[in-house]
């Protein structure tokens, strides 16, 4: 299973939005995908249908208890896509595993051995603490979300150096597939500028799919839907799908076959 965490230490950026819908994308592709929700919003859950009721088991008792990853995991209403969902809980467990035995490593070694899917997509919370140290831990590499504004590169920076630490101590592995840039705005010529100078500093390490500022992927969620369910046609789905095409051209291609 190929493990990829989405990571931006700010909030609002579209991490969550990129993780259902590439998660959608890559399940309608015939890749047996799982998504785990590690932010205690939850808004991947509830942006796939899952609803509070539903979430018996969830990243919760994976990272804290140890429980079973097969018991965390449930189906999703798209055929092709399980969820580990993320329940308010969550946002203690950076406080309770502080102590804890091999606390950065808790997802990675419950993801181990797992091979009933073939992609696994991390949506983290927007910070760089226990639970995305964990994700991170636990990737083979790492896809970044990035709105196109004027502190885009600052906060990044920050993050590269977090992915370099994480590299040294724990993960030497650990690669960054791609950057995505979201909520561009082709009338706004401050994100045009952002875009071209995201480009030039970063080169291909920027994909070249662009996801448009588009109202139908901020409604998709208030209706348990990823966008590419709820309306497969719109501009933020189309880019998405491109988005999932190029990360798949991205991905080491002995795995892609296997
Ligand atoms: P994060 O997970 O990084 O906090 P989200 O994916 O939750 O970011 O996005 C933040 C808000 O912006 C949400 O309300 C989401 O629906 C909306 N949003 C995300 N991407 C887009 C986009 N490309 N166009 C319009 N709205 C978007
Ligand atoms: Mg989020």
């Amino acid at each position: 299973m190929i493990v990829i965490a989405i990571a931006n230490q700010k909030g609002g950026v579209g991490k969550t939005t990129t993780a259902i819908n590439i998660a959608t994308a890559m399940a309608a592709s015939g890749w047996r995908t799982l998504l785990i929700d590690l932010d205690p919003q939850g808004n991947a859950s509830t942006g796939v249908g899952l609803s509070a009721a539903q979430r018996d088991m969830s990243s919760y008792d994976l990272l804290v208890d140890q429980a079973p990853l097969d018991d965390c995991i449930v189906s999703s209403s798209i055929p092709g896509l399980d969820l580990i969902p993320a329940t308010v809980d969550l946002s203690g467990a950076e406080v309770e595993l502080v102590g804890a035995e091999k606390r950065t490593h808790r997802l990675r070694e419950a993801l181990e051995a797992h091979e009933a899917h073939d992609i696994c997509f991390i949506d983290c919370p927007p910070s760089l603490g226990l639970l995305t140290l964990n994700a991170l831990c636990a990737a083979d590499t790492l896809m970044v979300p990035l709105q196109c504004e004027f502190f885009a590169l600052e906060g990044l920076s920050q993050l590269l150096q977090t992915v370099e630490q994480v590299q040294q101590r724990f993960n030497p592995d650990l690669g960054i597939i791609g950057i995505a840039l979201t909520m561009f705005d082709r009338r706004n010529r401050l994100t045009d500028q952002v875009a071209d100078d995201v480009r030039e500093c970063l080169g291909d390490l920027v994909f070249e799919a662009v996801i448009p500022r588009n109202v139908r992927l901020s409604e998709a969620p208030s209706h348990g839907l990823p966008a590419l369910v709820y309306d497969h046609a719109c501009m933020g789905s189309r880019a998405y799908m491109s988005l999932a095409r190029e990360l798949i051209g991205r991905l080491p291609q002995e795995r892609v076959a296997a």
